[in-house]
């Protein structure tokens, strides 16, 4: 029979005082829905017993939360939208590596910042929208010629202060060059059927109605319309169409939803398992569906919606330059007048 020895007490109040409980939690703040995202964190959950605590709000603001917070915040995750975001996060110090040989494995190399900073969980693609009574698709080619003549007065596109064409423009920065990008921008502002105003549902809205005949705007906000139970969001969206840019050359600009590990986490092993359960196959499958967007792999499957959209070639350039050209992208926007 062990006879528990006594003179082993003050070492076990020792141990049990200096290593506090591990709280078996993590805690996320998500710049997406609730709806978009806590079945998936149910499932987590349900999966490892790792309590999951949601925060949900504007990308901007939670980034400036996350800011002001700094080391006292209680944030594990930052999960937002467009690559320029999370480098922005990156700049802001709010986040930290991400040291996971799982998340390095499945998010690939060119959806992920190149100092493994954030992963990206899903592809969403800027594309033409166009009237099917008055364009053809022969008419279209890219988004530089976007800036031709025979557009003059027909394009609706939101306000440069969106970080999805922000983000657009210093995809073309890169890979055209700053010179290049400012001729294309005072061609395709002059081209602009009217003052940018609204979001891309706006855009796609203004095609159907007549205002102008192409509109740029994610594609998930087309299959949202044609998923939609509002009959006049479904009307307008089958007034046009979807087509994929500059299938000839450099593919069409994508960009993706992402997750971070912030700089305060003290839940850091759980927040890693987390996004490495997002990025899997599974979660993939049913997160790139419920948004309409585009899984970060190829195996696997999309929706109905995005197969019959067909299959497209995906611009190729690290989504991390859409973050470092941002600042040379907004200051070319506002030199050609885009407001
Ligand atoms: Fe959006």
């Amino acid at each position: 029979m062990t006879v528990f020895n006594r003179s082993l007490l003050p070492l076990i109040l020792t141990c049990l005082i200096s290593f506090p409980v591990l709280s078996n939690e993590v805690n996320i703040y998500s710049a997406r829905q609730e709806a978009l995202i806590k079945p998936l964190l149910d499932k987590f959950s349900e999966q490892t017993a790792v309590k999951v605590n949601l925060v949900t709000g504007k990308g901007d603001a939670l980034l400036t939360r996350l800011i002001n917070e700094g080391e006292n915040s209680p944030a594990d995750i930052l999960l937002t939208v467009d690559a320029g975001r999370l480098y922005r996060a990156q700049q802001a110090n709010v986040l930290k590596p991400i040291d996971s040989s799982s998340i390095k494995e499945l998010v690939p190399d060119n959806l992920k910042s190149s100092d493994n900073m954030w992963a990206g969980l899903s592809i969403r693609a800027r594309v033409i929208i166009y009237s099917k009574d008055r364009v053809s698709a022969e008419d279209l080619d890219s988004y530089e010629s976007l800036a031709d003549e025979q557009w003059s007065g027909r394009i609706c596109i939101r306000s440069s202060s969106n970080i999805y064409n922000q983000s657009m423009v210093a995809g073309m920065i890169a890979q055209n060059g700053l010179e290049k990008t400012e001729q294309w921008l005072q061609g395709f502002t002059a081209n602009f059927a009217r003052k940018p105003a609204g979001g891309d549902r706006d855009q796609i809205k203004a095609v159907a109605a007549g205002e102008c005949d192409v509109a740029i705007a994610n594609s998930y906000y087309l299959g949202h319309m044609l998923n939609s139970t509002d009959a006049s969001q479904r009307s307008a969206a089958e007034k046009v169409s979807l087509f994929w840019p500059n299938q000839k050359d450099r593919g069409t600009h994508i960009n993706i939803s992402g997750a971070g590990i912030t700089t305060s986490s003290k839940n850091t092993l759980n927040a890693e398992k987390l996004i490495a359960f997002l990025a899997s196959d599974e979660s993939q499958r049913w997160y790139a569906e419920k948004n309409n967007e585009f899984p970060i792999r190829e195996n696997v499957e999309i929706s109905p919606i995005l197969q019959s959209w067909g299959p497209f070639l995906a611009d190729k350039i690290n989504v991390t330059q859409l973050g470092e050209y941002n600042s040379e992208a907004i200051k070319a926007m506002d030199r050609a007048g885009w407001r």
